[in-house]
């Protein structure tokens, strides 16, 4: 079945913190207050674009720290959400908030209007870089917060980033067997970037902050994407959304913002792999993969392609085959 997300911004409405890293205003691309008639609007415009099949379909409040806005408004914005829930034109609703902003009031709330799935920005299971990006929360409240969402029969969802201040790949890596073990239905991996008006500006800016590089967050992702993969774990997202705001020229400072990062990262798993097959069989020239991820095994700008040539001094070909399963690869042989 098709899934469909109508996404919806709440923007920084509610949230009295101030990570570090963020400008949230600049991640929406919008700073209007969202209200009912929006919600209406949005989604009857989302729904009129959407094919006349068998679907699922999620409005997604998205953008800040839902459950920090007044409870009044809370229920104002699901209370329209509801209403297209109950009359069977969309089938779930999702948010996203901080752990620290989940209690039993709250949940009963949200179960109260239907809501579907739960996100947190866990961002790190690490304490010392939670503190160093001042995001206000600890390891600790993650996990009672993750429990609880759970306990009460809502799926969960995690987002972690990567290269935050004080971060290395080992704690990254250390974070993600955290979120593993909470057990949620699915992560968003955001490496950090630098935006403008943030205090990570300054830092980068006073050579107190280095971000990491495309290179090197796609090779913290290639590791991070099978370790969740195979605690059977949908990455749903690698890096934020590109909108004028978040692409080169917009209010990206420095960091590995690149448009394709994920197929960057997903890509450099497909080139361990075509390596490991041909140190295994060095006659293989020919690799099946999944029809839906043939340019992401060939390589952002056929970059695997080019590399195995580097490596080996011979060109490799990457076809097509429907009966592979994404992310999976296997020699063809005539
Ligand atoms: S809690 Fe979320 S919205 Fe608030 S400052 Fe931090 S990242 Fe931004």
């Amino acid at each position: 079945m098709r899934c469909y997300n109508i996404p919806i911004f709440v923007p920084h409405e509610g949230c009295p913190f101030d990570c570090i890293f963020c400008n949230q205003r600049k991640i929406t691309g919008q700073d209007t207050k969202a209200t009912r008639e929006d919600v209406f609007k949005i989604i009857e415009e989302h729904l009129k674009t959407m094919p006349i099949c068998e679907k699922y379909v999620e409005a997604a409040f998205f953008g800040g720290s839902f459950t920090g806005i007044s409870a009044q408004k809370q229920c104002e914005l699901l209370g329209a959400a509801k209403e297209y829930k109950d009359q069977g034109k969309i089938q779930g609703i999702r948010l996203s908030t901080r752990p620290d902003y989940i209690s039993r009031e709250i949940l009963d709330r949200l179960k109260e209007y239907g809501v579907t799935t739960i996100e947190l920005g866990v961002q790190s299971m690490d304490d010392e870089v939670l503190k160093a990006s001042n995001r206000g929360h600890t390891r600790e409240d993650v996990i009672c917060a993750s429990k609880l969402i759970k306990d009460y029969g809502f799926n969960l969802g995690l987002q972690m980033m990567t290269g935050l201040p004080g971060d290395t790949p080992e704690k990254t890596i250390e974070t993600a067997k955290a979120i593993i073990e909470l057990k949620p239905a699915c992560v968003r991996i955001y490496p950090t970037l630098v935006l403008r008006g943030t205090r990570l500006e300054t830092l980068y800016k006073n050579g107190e902050y280095l971000p990491q590089t495309v290179e090197e967050a796609a090779s913290l992702c290639k590791v991070l994407i099978p370790m969740f993969r195979s605690a059977d774990i949908e990455v749903i997202r690698v890096s934020l959304v590109t909108t004028e705001e978040i692409s080169d020229g917009g209010a990206v400072v420095a960091g590995p913002y690149h448009p394709a990062f994920r197929e960057i990262a997903e890509g450099e798993i497909y080139f361990d792999e075509i390596v490991d097959l041909i140190e295994k069989d060095p006659t293989a020239k020919t690799f099946l993969v999944n029809p839906k991820e043939v340019s992401i095994a060939v390589g952002n700008k056929r970059r695997n392609i080019l590399r195995i040539y580097e490596k080996y001094g011979f060109l490799i070909k990457i076809k097509p085959d429907d009966t592979i399963d994404a992310g999976k690869i296997k020699v063809w042989k005539e």
